[in-house]
């Protein structure tokens, strides 16, 4: 529809157009027509002028003579003047029959539906316009005819004149055949006319100008008819003319009929194609709706059985819902009783939770106490004093040649086993465990660990360093800052595992330090660090000790400790000129205090770690010193000599310990004894030119360590090691070979007259574990 409306509208542009042409085809025509007209005017003006002159001259002449020839030429004039006024009459029907079929044209009872409105509108617009045109055609017509009416009443009156004039000539040829009869009459009498002539030659002069004159006239009025006639040609010449352009108007007229009639048809053709294709697509949508309505009838059907078939399910729906309905009316009954119940299951299962937490309380509680003996069953069977032995690298210090060289062997199958080679011969000690020159600090830490925990289940703990000077006890015990020695890891396990137990118990650690020298006992961390301090009893009757002035500080982190040791450090350099050699002639002291609370069971517990970086062991005495030197040596001496007896007392279990005899043994008193653990760290120097040195250390260490292997420490009557000789090794538990494959000192393989028998040895077993 869009597409024929685009093509209408060009057809109408293209009518419109043709329209405007004809329009000005037309006033051209009128122009032509209105000056022709006005020409015809002017001429039929002039042709009246001259009729009526022909028409006096006429009857002049008619008077004269009878009809002429120009009267046939008017009949035959008039008769074509007749037959063309009846064509024109034709013609004009013609026009008017067509106007009418052009009025009564189709398309007013349009049966359109309304969407083909507007082009009816256009169209109308269309027809509406092309009725002007029309109009103006019919006005035109109207005109035209006007003006052959008037040439019709010109012809009329034309005809009228000409009749006249045949009427004047007839008779002025009626008079001309009257004269000529006369003339021949008068000839046929010539001599008569001779003489009559000679006579009216002689006769009548008069007549005889008479005649001349008559003649002349004669003449005249034959000239006069040429000329009328010529004037006659000339109308009928112009007459010829105006019909010709009447011709070629009518042609016109006709063309312009033909190509109404051809707008008109295709006018009429569209309409047709429209009307065809709105009745196709009328058929496309009624046939699509068609289809639409059975796709619409089969999904009613589907629905129709869906229904029937969900009817049935609905049913059952609607009986779950109204069982439903029933249960959640009686569910809050249901809750209220399944909820008295569960509470009461609840409170049953509490009561019970309850009960068998109280047992597990208690059976917790008595395996702490089971696990705690069977801990000390097991550190007494692994002995409460235990020998460690570390040889440090080679170092720089050692300078180079053979007295650098490696005098230390390990044996790859038994970590607790060292060879030394002293003067060509090779020397082999057992110890608790062996630590070679590659071990690190953190290996060393992993045997001390389960020692330093113990301390917080509440028992004393005392680890020495002992050995000469530049063994590496220091390195041991403090370590360096990015590789931190035993203080230090102890300290950060201890934290650690507090926290640890953090739910259950509160523990407070303090930490004191304090250094011997020369038998003199002086506080580290104290406001005044010269000041000797004593060690007394308590008064409460506890039998412990205690130094009263011993600056205690709380630590609860690892910055607090390095704190602490700073300030220790700070007052022992600020004292002494020679660190060094100062810190090797003093035993350093460094006493962590863990106090326990258990929360649930008001159990207090103290354990005391005391981490002993000792003076070198290195024999002075021997070399001569003198002055203060010598005084020095016999005080290291002797303490060093005290600790031994001590350790040896208590690992061979005598009677009386000998605590007394130094300060050291005797501020440690309660760390050595009972349940305490102790730890003996035996420094030696791998170097050639340190041997004589390394092997005093180890035999000490062996010594320490033997006592409670053999059965001969019971008996052992040693009171004290004699001064200046606690690193000589008696003669009975070394055996008379030091060097032989046996290694020396061991209790077990070198039997002794001293022995006890297997019954003594268990009834001492039996008597330890009462306690
Ligand atoms: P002491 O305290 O027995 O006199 P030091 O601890 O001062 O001996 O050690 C002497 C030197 O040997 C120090 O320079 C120390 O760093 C080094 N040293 C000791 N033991 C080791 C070791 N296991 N590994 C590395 N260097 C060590
Ligand atoms: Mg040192």
């Amino acid at each position: 529809v869009m597409a024929s409306m685009a093509h209408l509208q060009k057809e109408k542009l293209r009518l419109q157009e043709e329209l405007l042409e004809l329009q000005e085809k037309l006033t051209a025509q009128e122009n032509n027509e209105l000056s022709l007209s006005l020409q015809l005017q002017g001429q039929v003006e002039t042709l009246k002028e001259k009729l009526l002159e022909q028409a006096q001259e006429i009857s002049r002449l008619r008077s004269e003579l009878g009809g002429t020839d120009a009267e046939k030429h008017r009949d035959l004039l008039a008769a074509e003047n007749e037959r063309l006024r009846q064509e024109m009459k034709a013609c004009e029907g013609e026009l008017r029959e067509l106007r009418r079929q052009q009025q009564q044209a189709p398309c007013r009872d349009c049966p359109h539906l309304q969407e083909n409105a507007g082009l009816q509108e256009q169209l109308s617009q269309l027809q509406r316009e092309a009725e002007e045109t029309r109009a103006k055609l019919v006005e035109l017509d109207l005109e035209v005819q006007q003006k052959t009416n008037r040439l019709a009443e010109v012809e009329l009156r034309l005809k009228d004149s000409l009749a006249e004039r045949a009427e004047e000539e007839e008779r002025l040829s009626r008079r001309l055949r009257d004269s000529q009869e006369t003339i021949a009459s008068l000839k046929s009498q010539p001599q008569q006319i001779k003489y009559i002539i000679k006579t009216v030659e002689v006769e009548s002069p008069k007549a005889k100008q008479a005649l001349c004159e008559t003649q002349s006239r004669n003449q005249y009025l034959q000239e006069q008819v040429g000329m009328q006639k010529q004037v006659l040609k000339e109308m009928e010449q112009q007459l010829q003319s105006s019909q010709k352009t009447e011709a070629q108007l009518r042609a016109q007229i006709m063309m312009y009929e033909a190509e109404l009639e051809r707008a008109h048809g295709q006018m009429l053709e569209e309409m047709q194609a429209m009307e065809e294709e709105k009745n196709h697509a009328i058929e496309e949508a009624f046939s699509r709706a068609q289809v639409e309505m059975k796709a619409v009838h089969e999904n009613l059907a589907g629905v129709r059985t869906n229904l029937l078939t969900l009817q049935p399910a609905l049913r059952t729906l609607t009986h779950d819902y109204n069982s439903l309905k029933r249960q959640v009316r009686d569910f809050p009954l249901l809750l209220q009783e399944t909820l008295r119940s569960a509470r009461a299951e609840i409170s049953q299962a509490i009561e019970e939770v309850h009960s068998t937490n109280r047992e597990l309380l208690r059976k917790y509680r008595r395996e702490l106490q089971l696990r705690k003996k069977c801990h000390n069953e097991l550190v007494r069977l692994k002995g409460n004093i235990r020998v460690f032995g570390r040889v440090r690298p080679i170092t720089k210090e050692d300078g180079e040649g053979p007295e650098a060289a490696n005098a230390v062997t390990f044996d790859a199958d038994d970590d607790a086993v060292l060879h030394l080679l002293h003067k060509g011969k090779q020397v082999s000690f057992e110890l608790d465990k062996v630590f070679p020159p590659q071990a690190s600090q953190e290996e060393v830490f992993q045997e001390v660990q389960a020692l330093v925990t113990s301390c917080i289940d509440g028992y004393n703990v005392c680890i020495f360093a002992y050995g000469q000077t530049g063994a590496g006890k220091t390195y041991t015990m403090e370590g360096t800052a990015e590789n931190p020695g035993i203080n230090q890891r102890a300290l950060q396990l201890l934290f650690s595992e507090v926290r640890g137990k953090a739910a259950d118990w509160d523990y407070a650690i303090t930490v004191s330090a304090a250094e011997i020298y020369n038998e003199a006992l002086r506080d580290l961390l104290g406001k005044e660090p010269q000041e000797k301090l004593e060690i007394k009893l308590c008064p409460d009757g506890s039998g412990q000790l205690y130094v009263p002035g011993l600056t205690e500080f709380r630590v609860q982190s690892v910055e607090d400790i390095n704190k602490v040791f700073e300030f220790g450090h700070v007052k022992r350099v600020t004292e002494c000129t020679n660190l060094n050699e100062h810190s090797s002639r003093s035993h350093a002291l460094l006493i962590v205090t863990v106090r326990g609370l258990d929360r649930s069971t008001g159990l207090r517990t103290t354990g005391k770690l005391n981490l002993v970086d000792l003076a070198g062991s290195e024999r002075v005495g021997r070399s001569g010193a003198e002055g203060s030197r010598l005084r020095e040596a016999q005080h290291i001496n002797k303490s060093l000599s005290a600790l031994g007896d001590v350790i040896y007392a208590l690992r061979s279990r005598q009677g009386h310990v000998p605590f007394r005899n130094s300060k050291l043994t005797y501020l440690l008193q309660d760390s050595l004894s009972g349940d305490s653990k102790t730890l003996m760290m035996v420094q030696v120097s791998p170097a050639e030119k340190n041997t004589s040195e390394t092997l005093c250390s180890l035999k000490f260490a062996e010594r320490v360590r033997s006592v409670e292997l053999g059965p001969v420490s019971r008996k052992a009557e040693l009171g004290s090691w004699p001064s200046q000789e606690h690193l000589e090794v008696p003669k009975r538990l070394l055996g008379d070979s030091p060097g032989s494959a046996a290694p020396p000192g061991r209790g077990h393989a070198s039997p002794s007259p001293g022995q006890l028998s297997s019954r003594s040895a268990s009834i001492r077993r039996k008597l330890h574990t009462s306690g």
